[in-house]
């Protein structure tokens, strides 16, 4: 059994005492419900303020990026052994890094093996281009991304992934997958890591990413491959973040 897992990526929004207003209402609204893993992940600045109020709470931490090297003349960059211990999740491998930042998959998957080895649980984002689901190409693109993103991770380490399906046409535009489409390339990321690590791959939350609002959310949840949401623009909103962290965890009793 998957437990639903709902993050909130602020992106680059959000003052530190914003931040800490944000998360104390969050706090509000989530903690009494157990059965769903809820983290939130704020710009780097705000993460001290951000932990400090969901000390006593199961909430849980996270940073959007990461470095893949531990220290050295990286002007800007933060590492891994800086948010190990400090953060519980990390966000690697974002559309918005692969697209403004020229990440490619090769560095995305140094990120996520750093992660892992600094017991940093990373949320690996993948998902296609408008041009490339025109042309057919999801599934080819989603296997290619995998593969990359993941390679020289074993079995063991995958126990503590978690991936991300954002199509990058749907992210911020209002426009989201419908639950079929999300459901059918869920299933389709899961028999991919199947095939990889084996059983393991059943305990791997797979989430869906973009345009995630309280009104769409109780039906892409709702799909059996779909263990949970990334949320962007929603997350910013405590009220519509807390109704989406209330229609995870309804999937669970449902
Ligand atoms: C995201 O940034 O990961 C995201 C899914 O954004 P939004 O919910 O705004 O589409």
């Amino acid at each position: 059994m998957r437990q639903p897992f709902i993050a909130g990526n602020w992106k680059m929004n959000k003052t530190v005492q914003e931040a800490r207003e944000l998360a104390e209402a969050i706090v509000a609204g989530v903690q009494a419900l157990h059965d769903v893993e809820v983290a939130l992940c704020p710009p780097f600045v705000a993460l001290t303020a951000v932990k400090a109020v969901i000390a006593d709470t199961p909430l849980k931490l996270g940073a959007q990026n990461m470095h893949d090297q531990e220290k050295g003349a990286f002007t800007g960059e933060i590492s891994p052994i800086m948010l190990a211990g400090w953060v519980d999740y990390v966000i690697v491998g974002h559309s918005e890094r692969r697209q403004h930042f020229g990440e490619s998959d090769a560095f995305i998957n140094r990120k996520v093996r750093a992660a892992l080895r600094h017991s940093l649980r990373p949320i690996l984002c993948i998902g296609e281009t408008l041009e490339q689901n025109d042309r057919g190409e999801t599934e080819a693109v989603l296997a290619q991304q995998l593969r990359l993103g993941l390679d020289g991770v074993s079995s063991t380490e995958a126990a503590h992934l978690v991936i991300a399906y954002e199509p990058v046409w749907a992210i911020g535009t209002g426009r989201p997958a419908t639950p079929a489409d999300a459901q059918q390339r869920c299933a389709f990321i899961r028999q991919e890591l199947c095939a990889r690590f084996g059983d393991v791959a059943d305990a791997i939350r797979i989430l869906y990413g973009g345009s995630v609002t309280p009104s769409n959310a109780p039906e892409l949840l709702r799909q059996p491959d779909i263990d949970g949401a990334l949320v962007g623009g929603a997350s910013l909103v405590a009220q519509d973040f807390i109704a989406i962290v209330r229609a995870a965890s309804q999937k669970q009793t449902a």
